[in-house]
């Protein structure tokens, strides 16, 4: 089969894999030209259109949420109060806390003016970017579709959301309520795979809020280069979890069981293995396999509260980790139901490529547990990889605590608690390095979806720009000296 040669909203020749047709490229070009065309008559600008928006996205996710929770069970067999707290409820908190102070988060700022620019007035409008495309992953599909979308319908953009084929419930749920609620105008759903991707990618866009993992995030910063589109990459990685022999040991295991397994271990931010002295690990390993009997019975497979792997592929990746592992407790599954039991192994050397699982991230519910030898051998594993999405320090000592702030780097940085973060509407949330560039949530999502303008406005009369004016005379020499520019020398010469 050839290639195929399309044309994208703004004249550009697309050149797609054998198998993309026409109408893809096509239909991506009629949904960014009808966003595009609906920001530019200022449908999306006004405050009450936003409100309107989120109110409505708000009605859609409590009215809907049985239909939701379907979804996600089907895709992922997320349980329904798993969906709330960490998908459907997680949104409508995130457009609660968004609407208490759109009004702050979008009204101009004033700023002073230094005494050169007096009486002049300065200030920074907050505006919108334009049309944003929000492309999103599986394994949080309403969560990760929606956040974003509040953030960019705040700050007053018309956007363009591309689900996650992998999780196909929820992105055929979204892409029949989303326009069945919102204005059809200004948002829009495009469902597909690969190729309507990169249909999408071809398009102009304002900005590109990406989450996934970090090669197709390279496509996607490629194909934004093309267009000098801004990019937020939310990537993932290995986050580790790092047990001091201070800590509760108890509360670890849970929390570390809890932040794990939750979504059968399909987090981006669950801790991925553990590190912690050889006799701290000894005494938590009793205790992890107790937590998960705690959470999830003696048969996670009968646990309504246990979720299933995505698809075929993941669950093959997964448990072709688990086969060569050393296996404390866990290891069963079942292809059928695409179910992997919570599962901890033990690692000899974290270095030795044969470690599968200190491989790439592992996105499942496999847990590591890494022995290493004291606080500076901990940092030195975390520092000689990837700059991780989150980082986890169990302890009850403010010395481990500072060591780990000043010394490490991570997109976040959680005490005695995984995910938790996530959860506070003033933190931001996002990656360094490796794991992902810019952040959102609460205040930065409206500011990552806007432009901050510069606005100075200077009266014209009386007109100072005189004393900045040539003929520099020497009393202009001396205002700029006192005045515009306090601490020059005055030139030689000139007095
Ligand atoms: P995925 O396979 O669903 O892909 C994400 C999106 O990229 C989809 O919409 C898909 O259509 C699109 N896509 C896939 N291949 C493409 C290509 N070649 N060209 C253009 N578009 C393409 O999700 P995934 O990448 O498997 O997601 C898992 C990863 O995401 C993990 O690494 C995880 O850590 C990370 N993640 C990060 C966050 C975060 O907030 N930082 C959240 C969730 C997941």
């Amino acid at each position: 089969m050839s290639e195929t040669v399309s044309t994208t909203s703004a004249g550009d020749e697309v050149h797609q894999e054998p198998g993309a047709s026409r109408g893809v490229v096509s239909q991506a070009a009629e949904v960014v030209a009808t966003a595009r065309r609906a920001f530019d008559y200022g449908v999306t600008k006004p405050r009450e259109w936003r409100v309107a928006q989120l109110r409505a996205l708000r009605s859609l996710l409590v009215d809907h949420e049985d239909e939701l929770a379907a979804a996600l069970h089907a895709d992922l067999g997320k349980s329904a109060t798993e969906a709330w707290v960490t998908e459907t409820g997680f949104v409508v908190r995130e457009i609660d806390h968004t609407l208490r102070h759109l009004r702050a988060w979008t009204a101009p700022r004033r700023v002073r003016v230094p005494l050169s620019l007096a009486p002049g007035r300065a200030k920074v409008v907050r505006e919108p970017l334009g049309v944003v495309l929000v492309i999103a992953p599986w394994n949080y599909p309403v969560q990760l579709c929606l956040a974003p979308l509040v953030g960019a319908l705040a700050a007053g953009n018309a956007v363009v959301i591309k689900p996650s084929e992998v999780a196909p419930a929820t992105s055929q749920v979204l892409g029949r309520l989303l326009p069945e609620h919102l204005d059809a105008s200004a948002v829009h759903v495009v469902e597909g795979a690969v190729p309507e991707t990169t249909a999408l990618l071809a398009e102009r866009f304002d900005h590109i809020f990406y989450t996934g993992n970090g090669t197709v995030g390279r496509v996607v910063l490629e194909a934004a280069a093309r267009h000098l589109t801004p990019v937020t990459l939310e990537l993932g990685g290995k986050s580790p979890a790092y047990v001091a022999d201070d800590a509760d040991l108890e509360v670890t295991a849970r929390r570390l069981v809890w932040g794990k397994f939750t979504n059968a271990g399909q987090t981006c931010v669950a801790p991925d293995y553990v590190l912690a002295s050889r006799a701290t690990l000894d005494a938590l390993k009793p205790l992890l396999v107790q937590a998960i009997q705690e959470a999830f019975g003696d048969d996670p497979a009968a646990s309504a509260d246990y979720g299933r792997i995505v698809d075929g592929r993941h669950f093959e990746r997964l448990t072709a980790l688990v086969d060569p592992a050393r296996v404390v407790t866990g290891g069963r599954s079942d292809a059928s139901s695409r179910y992997l039991e919570p599962t901890v192994v033990e690692v000899a050397d974290p270095d030795d490529p044969r470690e599968l699982v200190m491989g790439e991230e592992i996105f499942g519910p496999i847990l590591p547990l890494v022995a290493v030898e004291g606080l500076d051998a901990a940092v030195g594993v975390v520092n000689r990889r990837d700059k991780p999405l989150a980082l986890y320090v169990f302890t009850t000592s403010d010395e481990v605590r500072e060591r780990f702030v000043r010394d490490t780097s991570s997109g976040a940085l959680g005490f005695n608690i995984p995910l938790a973060h996530l959860a506070v509407p003033g933190l931001p949330f996002g990656g360094v390095g490796a794991s992902g560039m810019g952040a959102y949530h609460g205040e930065r999502s409206v500011a990552l979806f806007s432009h901050d303008k510069a606005v100075l406005s200077m009266p014209t009369r009386p007109d100072t720009t005189v004393w900045v004016r040539p003929p520099f005379t020497s009393l202009k020499e001396q205002v700029i000296a006192r005045v515009a520019f306090p601490g020059r020398r005055r030139p030689g010469g000139r007095s």
